[in-house]
């Protein structure tokens, strides 16, 4: 199983991940952006098992209805007429599953939720029958049905702990009202043997589904984290140049898609070198990050992105930027870095640390190699200008 120590979740406590796992998740539940996307994560995993679930509710259910018409079409005619009613409603839920996953995401995410709904109704019916059987043919026993389904509840079908809980007490529940009104007194009290082994499979599920949940969750977690370790520079948290480059060419071409502007700010910090040789490296590192911590401040829309691509050199990606508001944005870095005021003891361009900025929009046509290196040559531009300024390609 994969595990995080302590002291390495400690180390991403500003991913959501790391926040989590550090907080632990003995109730099984996660923050609620985490949780959603947690849920998402486990209807996609089940999606194969609730298809097979439901064809196989089709065919069991199927296969007992045929059983059943031939045993009781002369002897119990009446029963048989509401046992077929019960095991047709029985097997709609099963076909509205079938029918649901045919088509679009969206419906499949709200049948993601309905399915305790469905398990409750389908037990319930099961319980139903289980009922009548007790009734007519004590001698056959047929208690399985309602039980299979508490079991099911807790595992296969993607259920959350809870909500698994939640349909399999309903399930017993039901059963326990139905077997009320239905059963004479005395049948009652051997009804209870039952719901007493309905209450075993609901712990024993419980248990394993609570055990399994636990370890499902922090696998979760664990992977996400690696993602997220993969993606981000452990330095700064921002972006690294992996994703960066990944990310460049899924926003050009959404930016082709939609006719928009896109803009890209390479920036590069004026005399690091001397910065670090002055201050030494421990500055020079506090300074990166002090620097990124300002660059990510201006990533604000969803598909903009803050990246550290090099030792002290930076990207901006501006979605639906034009060149006029990416000016804008480059003199305004410029002034919130002069407005920190970080002290740089060997600066021709003054007391406080500067950075240069270049910056290309994208044309049509251009490929991401070709957008990189317009803005790589402007920012060459804005060095040899005099630094601690942005320059247009
Ligand atoms: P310019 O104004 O022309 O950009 O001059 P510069 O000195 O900033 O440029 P140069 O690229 O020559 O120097 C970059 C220096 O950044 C070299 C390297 O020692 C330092 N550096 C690169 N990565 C790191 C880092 O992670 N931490 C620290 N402290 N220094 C780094
Ligand atoms: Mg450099
Ligand atoms: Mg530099």
């Amino acid at each position: 199983m994969l595990s995080l120590e302590h002291q390495s979740a400690e180390d991403f406590r500003d991913t959501p991940y790391g926040r989590q796992l550090l907080a632990g998740f003995r109730r099984l539940l996660f923050a609620p952006e985490l949780e959603r996307e947690f849920r998402r994560y486990l209807g996609y995993q089940a999606r194969l098992a609730q298809l097979m679930g439901a064809c196989l509710l089709l065919l069991v259910v199927g296969g007992y209805l045929y059983v059943e018409r031939r045993l009781f079409a002369h002897s119990e005619p009446q029963w048989l007429r509401e046992l077929t009613l019960l095991r047709v409603l029985q097997m709609a839920p099963g076909v509205a599953i079938l029918i649901m996953t045919l088509f679009h995401r969206r419906i499949r995410l709200i049948a993601n939720r309905l399915f305790p709904v469905l398990l409750v109704l389908v037990g319930t019916i099961a319980a139903r029958i289980d009922i009548q059987y007790e009734i007519l043919q004590p001698e056959l026993a047929f208690r399985y049905g309602a039980g299979l389904l508490i079991v099911c509840s807790f595992f296969f079908l993607g259920i959350t702990f809870w909500r698994a809980l939640a349909s399999a007490a309903a399930i017993v529940l039901f059963d326990v009202m139905m077997a009320a009104l239905i059963l004479p007194s005395n049948e009652m009290q051997v009804h209870w043997i039952s719901v007493s082994y309905y209450v075993l499979l609901l712990v024993i599920g419980a248990i394993s589904r609570y055990i399994h949940e636990y370890s499902q969750r922090e696998q979760f977690l664990v992977r996400k984290l690696l993602g997220w370790v993969a993606q981000h520079d452990s330095m700064t948290g921002l972006a690294n140049r992996r994703s960066f480059d990944t990310a460049l060419k899924q926003v050009m071409l959404q930016a082709r898609r939609d006719h928009q502007p896109l803009a890209l700010l390479l920036l590069d910090l004026d005399n690091f070198k001397a910065y670090n040789d002055n201050l030494g490296h421990p500055a020079g590192d506090a300074l990166i990050r002090n620097f990124s911590d300002l660059l990510g401040s201006f990533s604000r829309r969803p598909m903009d992105l803050a990246a550290r691509v090099g030792g002290e050199e930076f990207a901006l990606l501006l979605h639906n930027c034009d060149a006029r508001s990416a000016q804008a944005i480059a003199g305004q870095i410029l002034s919130a870095l002069a407005e920190r005021a970080m002290p740089h003891p060997a600066s021709p361009q003054g007391a406080f640390a500067t950075t240069s900025i270049g910056i290309a929009v994208w044309k049509p046509g251009q490929t991401a190699e070709q957008l990189y290196q317009a803005a790589d040559a402007a920012l060459y531009g804005a060095k040899q200008a005099g630094k601690n300024r942005y320059l247009m390609s």
